[in-house]
């Protein structure tokens, strides 16, 4: 179906977009609600654009591009301007339809002007807007204040005749419609009427004739003009005719001779009376409103009796029951000098006296509650540069300034410099962006005294969106600021609460003034109270703007919540943990110096990586158990001794406990648990073997410290686990060792003891049967010499000396078997004595090979005496055996004290001893002569080595061979 048809049908006004030419097809419906003839032209965006009411174009090419675009269908009220420039408003509803590349959009208009009407009946100020031919506008006149003063408001009949949009009109000066200055002034003085024929230009530029009638409203600042279009003023005739029906004027004649009356339809109409109906004198009033027939009546005889024409303003009730506002009109009809009768016109001002009755009734509102403002605040109006225009009797009454001395000066006549600079600053920021303001200010009077001004600043705005003057409402709260202040210096006496509290406290009110400060926040901030308080916070702490403190006090004034948290305060090098409760005055800020705790928490935490460190530097694992936590750090150690993860682990205890030998873990355990609960411990020490990775058992010492809070609960464990195996092995092997070695002495003891009980035993035995062959060769020899050849003889001497020799080595061996065998008993020897008795001994022997033996001073030494004698006994008698041949022996004897021993030196100049013997001479039968050269068993230096041992010394010689021979050698004290 095309679009005509689809228009028939639906007697629908209906359009069509070609999207690719951007033509539009307008159905002849379409041109009929504009007033046009069908097809009376072509529509493309251009004249759409201004066919649509200037006000809706924006919304409607955004509505329309977004549908283009494939946004949702286009559903919208907009306004169209018909041929008689009227305004008509529909709803367009419109789709895209078409193919992909033939798209087009697809519309309808409906017709909702008379929704739109009632919609905007319902508004006071839109109703003035409704279809009136008058021009209407509403002037603010500032008091007289003429450049100020403007158009505060027109109507539609207004743009009708002069062109000029409601946003074109608004603001504008009387200049535009009234030329002549004074009559200006007379108007805008407000205090009468005033009616005048004003020419003007058009917005358009033609010539336009209106009279205005000017009515001041009894609100103050407000007049109210109605303006009839008069430029193309017809005959007074003609007027009368086409203000019949476009006025709504009807005619009427009243004949008092017949006592009827002759209304014109449009009378008729008006009264809603059916035009079959005769009216006459006495019915005709009683149309109006009971409230007004007689005033009416009363009227109509006097302006009979004096033939005066007369006017009214009334409303009337209707046949229908409808009321209505008429104007009559009234002239006498005179004939010979009596009024015979009366005609004029009645007119229905229904519309326009509504306006006016309403706008009387709301401005007399406006009024009534600018008189209640008036008595209550303090009022002050300003310029946008803050001079005062006006003021009202209460500023002049609380400031103490006359009138006169205020206005044209700015608000720092009463400033009381008490806020600061960042608090007017915020002020001014508020109201210039044409923002309101509230807030407490304290203003100072004429007198030096203070009050206090709880304030509200409206900024007015003007055409350009800027503030151009600013209305400020004002509420004296200085008492309830000297209550709040008396409370808080009550509080300060009294409560102790705020002062004792350990937190620093300090309060500020909804403009950051501080209004207490506490002695705590003295001490920690370093700034008294008298210092700050009255004061903007951030005028004194201009340093913490912007910072976290800032932010979060302005979140909690503006949120209502309350915040918590920790910061550092730079300038004084504080950390700080705070806490903002908000409350109806203001905000309450408590906070406590945690500057301590913080070190300690980053001291502790370098401590940590400190420790982090170290475990990876030792060998030992490390572990770390924090007992609150329930966490046990394992170090690096844990991996490479044990093959176990290193890192955090949770339940230590339990992973631990479990890698002990089965055991070793209760005893462990429990050790640990008793180190735990005793307060005053402070380490741990425990040996056990720990179950590697792998499966094998390693021994560990377990070392560590006991971390105790004040009350001496413990808080944390820290510890290192040495693995000792290898020690443990040592340890093993050599407790082995030892146990093998003290079997070795045991055996080897009771071996020597068995060969000293044998060779006691044998020497002691054997020489019984020895005496014996002796004797028996002795007998041999001295009773069978005479007998027995010099061959036996021989042999019986061989065998006698072999007695004898064997006997010599049986009491060697006897003496050696004896030998360290003595009492420990201590003697006092002196050694001098002991030379001299060996000399004594020696005598013989010293004389045949002219010894010398030389010694002096020497010391009384407490010792043993008897293995002494026999040491110097024969390393002496060595020394005079082994001397050279032709050589007489000189022997020196010394002893020397060294501290804890005496030592004893025995210098021979005999035939010396070859250094690979220097061992050897001390092992028993050992010597390095054959009995020819030298006699001797072998026997003698044996037993001087087991004295000397025995004795706890020791004993070594220096020798030269042919030159001599030095044994030394010291015993103990
Ligand atoms: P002997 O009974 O042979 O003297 P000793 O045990 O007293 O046995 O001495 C061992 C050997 O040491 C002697 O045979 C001798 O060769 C050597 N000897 C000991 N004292 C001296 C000395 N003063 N000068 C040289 N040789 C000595």
């Amino acid at each position: 179906m095309d679009l005509k048809h689809f228009e028939e049908l639906t007697q629908t006004a209906v359009w069509e977009l070609d999207i690719e030419t951007g033509y539009f097809h307008w159905s002849d419906r379409v041109f009929e609600m504009l007033g046009e003839l069908p097809r009376a032209f072509q529509i493309n965006q251009g004249t759409l654009q201004n066919r649509i009411f200037e006000d809706d174009r924006f919304r409607w090419q955004k509505a329309l591009d977004l549908t283009l675009k494939g946004g949702p269908e286009i559903n919208l009220d907009k306004r169209l301007l018909k041929s008689s420039g009227d305004i008509i408003w529909v709803n367009v509803r419109a789709k895209l339809h078409g193919s992909e590349e033939k798209k087009k959009l697809v519309g309808v208009y409906t017709d909702v002007n008379d929704e739109k009407q009632r919609q905007r009946n319902l508004h006071l100020l839109e109703r003035v807007n409704a279809n009136v031919e008058y021009a209407i506008v509403i002037l603010e006149t500032m008091h007289g204040k003429y450049h100020d003063s403007g158009i505060a408001y027109i109507n539609q009949g207004f743009s009708k005749i002069t062109g000029y949009a409601f946003s074109e009109a608004k603001g504008q000066a009387l200049d535009i419609l009234v030329e002549n200055t004074k009559i200006r002034r007379k108007v805008l003085q407000g205090k009468e009427p005033v009616t005048i024929d004003c020419a003007m230009k058009t917005k358009q530029g033609a010539h336009c004739k209106i009279r205005w009638s000017f009515t001041p409203l009894e609100a103050e600042g407000l007049v109210l003009g109605l303006g009839l279009d008069i430029t193309n003023q017809k005959s007074p005739e003609m007027l009368l005719e086409d203000a019949a029906s476009a006025a709504r004027i009807g005619s009427w004649e009243a004949d008092f001779v017949t006592q009827k009356i002759y209304w014109s339809p449009t009378t008729y109409e008006l009264h809603e009376m059916e035009s079959g109906y005769i009216p006459d004198i006495k019915t005709a009033n009683t149309f109006y409103h009971p409230d007004y027939r007689d005033r009416i009546a009363k009227m109509s005889e006097n302006a009979v009796k004096k033939s005066k024409a007369f006017e009214y303003e009334a409303p009337i009730i209707t046949a229908e029951g409808n009321s209505r506002w008429v104007k009559v009109m009234a002239m006498p009809k005179v004939k010979e000098g009596a009024c015979i009768g009366l005609y004029g016109s009645i007119q229905d001002i229904h519309q326009r006296k509504v306006v006016e009755l309403e706008l009387q009734q709301s401005v007399k509102e406006l009024e009534d509650y600018k008189f209640a403002m008036d008595q209550s605040a303090i009022l002050a109006i300003t310029d946008a540069k803050g001079v005062i225009i006006d003021v009202n009797q209460n500023f002049c009454k609380i400031a103490q300034y006359e009138r006169d001395e205020i206005i044209g000066k700015t608000h720092r006549l009463i400033n009381s410099g008490y806020h600061g600079s960042a608090f007017f600053r915020e002020f001014w920021q508020t109201i210039s962006s044409g923002k309101v303001w509230k807030g407490e200010i304290k203003n100072k009077a004429k007198d030096g005294s203070y009050y206090w001004v709880y304030t509200t600043v409206v900024p007015f705005l003007g055409a350009s969106g800027k503030p151009i003057r600013y209305l400020a409402i004002r509420f004296d709260i200085t008492s309830r600021k000297v209550a709040d202040q008396n409370l808080l210096n009550t509080l300060r006496e009294k409560n102790t609460i705020l002062e004792s509290i350990g937190d620093a406290f300090f309060a500020v009110d909804y403009n950051w003034v501080v209004t207490y400060w506490n002695k705590q926040a003295e001490k920690i901030l370093g700034r008294n109270r008298s210092e700050i308080e009255g004061k903007v916070l951030w005028d004194v702490y201009a340093d913490a703007v912007d910072t976290i403190f800032y932010t979060e006090y302005h979140k909690a004034v503006e949120t209502g919540q309350q915040t918590s948290f920790e910061a550092y305060y730079e300038p004084l090098q504080l950390w700080l943990y705070v806490s903002a409760y908000p409350s109806e005055k203001g905000l309450s800020i408590y906070f406590r110096d945690i500057s301590m705790r913080k070190k300690y928490e980053i001291s502790l935490l370098e401590s940590r990586e400190r420790f982090q460190k170290v475990t990876q530097a030792t060998n030992d694992a490390i572990w770390d158990w924090d007992l609150d936590k329930g966490e046990v750090f394992w170090g690096k150690g844990f991996k490479t001794l044990f093959g176990y993860r290193s890192g955090i682990r949770k339940v230590a205890s339990k992973t631990w406990t479990s890698a002990i030998h089965p055991d070793d873990r209760e005893n462990t355990v429990k050790s640990l648990e008793t180190a735990i609960d005793n307060l005053k411990q402070k380490n741990y020490l425990a040996e056990y073997r720990f179950q590697k990775s792998d499966g094998a058992y390693a021994y560990v010492t377990d070392r560590s410290v006991i971390i105790r809070d004040t009350e001496g609960k413990a808080k944390r464990l820290v510890g290192a686990v040495s693995d000792i195996t290898i020690r443990k092995e040592h340890e093993e092997s050599l407790r082995k060792l030892n146990l093998q070695l003290e079997r070795r002495a045991a055996e080897l003891e009771r071996s020597n003891a068995e060969l000293e009980q044998f060779a006691f035993v044998a020497s002691h035995d054997l020489q019984e049967p020895l005496r014996m062959i002796t004797s028996f060769l002795q007998q041999l020899e001295k009773k069978y010499t005479s007998q027995l050849d010099d061959k036996a003889m021989q042999y019986i001497g061989f065998a006698s000396s072999g007695a004898k020799r064997m006997k010599e080595i049986i009491a060697d061996l006897l003496a050696f078997s004896r030998s360290g065998r003595f009492d420990s008993d201590l003697d006092e020897v002196n050694l001098n004595e002991v030379m001299n008795s060996y000399k004594l001994l020696r005598d013989q022997l010293i004389k045949e090979k002219k010894a010398e033996i030389s010694y002096e001073n020497l010391p009384v030494i407490k010792t043993t005496q008897a293995p002494l004698i026999q040491i110097l006994h024969n390393i002496l008698d060595n020394a005079l055996k082994y001397c050279k041949s032709n050589v007489p022996p000189c022997i020196n004897v010394s002893v020397k004290d060294e501290n804890n021993y005496w030592l004893f030196a025995v210098a021979d100049n005999g035939i010396g001893i070859r250094k690979e013997y220097f061992q050897k001479i001390f092992v028993i039968f050992q010597r390095l002569h054959n009995r020819d050269e030298y006699s001797g068993t072998g026997m003698g230096l044996a037993i001087v080595k087991k004295n000397i041992d025995q004795l706890g010394g020791e004993i070594w010689l220096e020798s030269e061979v042919g030159v001599g021979t030095t044994f030394s050698f010291k015993i103990p004290k």
